[in-house]
């Protein structure tokens, strides 16, 4: 059987000769083989914008670069993408700065975008868009008359009807998700969301066999859980744990880690109160644990980001100011970027992890973490419900991270936990993240996005 070229569409171009990340790796292998391209912004910004895609010398896989002029970083990317969508899909509509003329932007670089991809783009190739950047690239390219198969997985969660409400082109971005064939979503829960709120819109029809049909077009929609490259990881855990720095580990002291982008969505505030309320009522734990939070800065200049590294850094300073002593301080807080293979060693390090965003659309860290463990003598994930993770992860201790008191009670649980109640739990999780790794996740989609196409209603 042939296998049709794959073009990869994300926001930014893969970086690096050897693909590096879940995503990547999962994807490098198909691209190669197919002979595919990944098209993507190169992370330039310049006076004037790219005209036509070009080349990227080295790598596994060809890629295609474009670039933006500052306006359209500001209007497209920092703008409409980061500060309407992003908090859209994330329930906090209270956080949109939404400006007209951004939406403008946009588009136009959908557009411009969808000029160039079509001139790259063979009929038989099939097309796989990534994330809420790009959400009318299929339109745009439907109008030059690609009749591609397009796909979009969008990896963020996917907003109720209420919050899609609040969105000012809701009608509109309905429309663009209605031309791809294949709209992948994180988890069941998003899929439910996602055909209620096109519902709500006029003329939306969701069937009962995953079709919507909005208008005269119909899309299938499916969950598909994207994960990481479990056995990779395990074994970059077991490597890095040997060569962590000495006295990052005292016996007397347990690691508590949390890790996670800077992000209003991660609920750190939160976490830091729940730490604090948990060493309030736990005064036999104090010197005796210590929360590092690697938190590193994400999309500045955006305004709700000053907010939220204000609110956790005053918060952190807090908590130390009142619990530390001359010999231990309670929360470590790091601002900056670590790199992957050090997380997995200090992830098998620390005897629990908080993962307990607000809203996430899948997370990660919370998949590497359990990757990570010592099968004999694993840590205990403290995950938040609304992390698309719950999902699949149900032996984790799972928490509101609204209900300060029940993270409290949980950092005190995983701590305690006896050893055997830690090895069933980290078996099961472990069982699912190898069955359903990213390998899995980038096989199904692309399955579905082959298979037979939605029928299109009639006229
Ligand atoms: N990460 C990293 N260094 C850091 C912080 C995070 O390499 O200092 C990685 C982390 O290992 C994970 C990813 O960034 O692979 C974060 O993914 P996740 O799904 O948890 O959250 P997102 O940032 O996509 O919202």
């Amino acid at each position: 059987m042939k296998t049709e070229r794959l073009i990869c569409v994300s926001n930014r171009l893969p970086t690096g000769d050897a693909p590096s990340g879940g995503l990547v790796v999962a994807l490098a292998d198909v691209l190669a083989e197919t002979g595919g391209t990944w098209v993507g912004w190169s992370g330039a910004s310049a006076g004037t914008a790219s005209a036509a895609l070009a080349p990227v010398e080295g790598g596994p896989f060809r890629r295609l670069a474009f670039d933006l002029t500052d306006a359209e970083v500001a209007g497209y990317y920092a703008g409409y993408a980061n500060a309407v969508l992003w908090p859209i899909l994330h329930a906090r509509a209270d956080l949109m700065d939404i400006v007209h003329e951004d939406l403008a932007v946009y588009k136009a670089v959908n557009r411009r975008l969808a000029g160039m991809l079509i001139d790259v783009i063979a009929p038989d190739d099939i097309v796989w868009v990534h994330d809420f950047h790009l959400l009318p690239l299929a339109w745009e390219l439907r109008a030059l008359g690609a009749a591609n198969r397009i796909g979009l997985f969008l990896h963020t969660p996917f907003p109720a009807p209420q919050d899609m409400a609040a969105l000012p082109n809701a009608g509109e971005v309905a429309g663009w998700l209605s031309q791809h064939d294949l709209v992948g979503l994180q988890t069941e829960a998003d899929v439910r969301k996602f055909r209620a709120s096109l519902s709500a819109l006029a003329e939306a029809r969701a069937g009962e066999d995953g079709i919507v049909e909005l208008g005269r077009r119909a899309t299938r929609v499916a969950a598909f859980p994207i994960s990481i490259d479990t056995r990779e990881f395990a074994e970059l855990a077991v490597a890095e744990h040997r060569s962590l720095p000495p006295g990052i580990v005292k016996p007397d002291r347990a690691l508590v880690i949390g890790v996670d982008r800077l992000d209003y969505t991660k609920g750190l505030p939160q976490r830091f109160r729940a730490f604090a309320a948990f060493l309030e009522r736990h005064e036999d734990w104090h010197r005796h644990v210590s929360l590092l939070q690697i938190s590193p800065p994400t999309r500045e200049g955006v305004a709700a980001y000053d907010a939220i590294r204000d609110e956790t850094e005053a918060l952190a300073g807090r908590i130390n100011g009142q619990f530390a002593d001359i010999t231990w301080a309670p929360i470590r807080y790091i601002h900056r970027h670590v790199a992957r293979e050090r997380l997995a060693g200090l992830y098998r390090a620390a005897r629990v992890a908080l993962v307990t965003p607000l809203m996430d659309g899948m997370n990660l860290v919370a998949k590497e973490y359990v990757a990570a463990q010592d099968p004999a003598d694993p840590g205990v994930l403290v995950l938040s419900q609304f992390a698309g993770a719950a999902e699949q992860m149900q032996d984790a201790l799972q928490v509101n991270p609204h209900d300060i008191e029940q993270v409290a009670a949980a950092i005190h649980s995983a701590l305690v936990m006896p050893p055997r109640e830690r090895r069933r739990r980290q078996e099961r999780l472990m069982e699912g993240l190898l069955a359903q790794d990213v390998h899995w996740w980038s096989a199904a989609f692309l399955t579905a996005l082959r298979g037979p196409r939605p029928s299109q209603p009639s006229a």
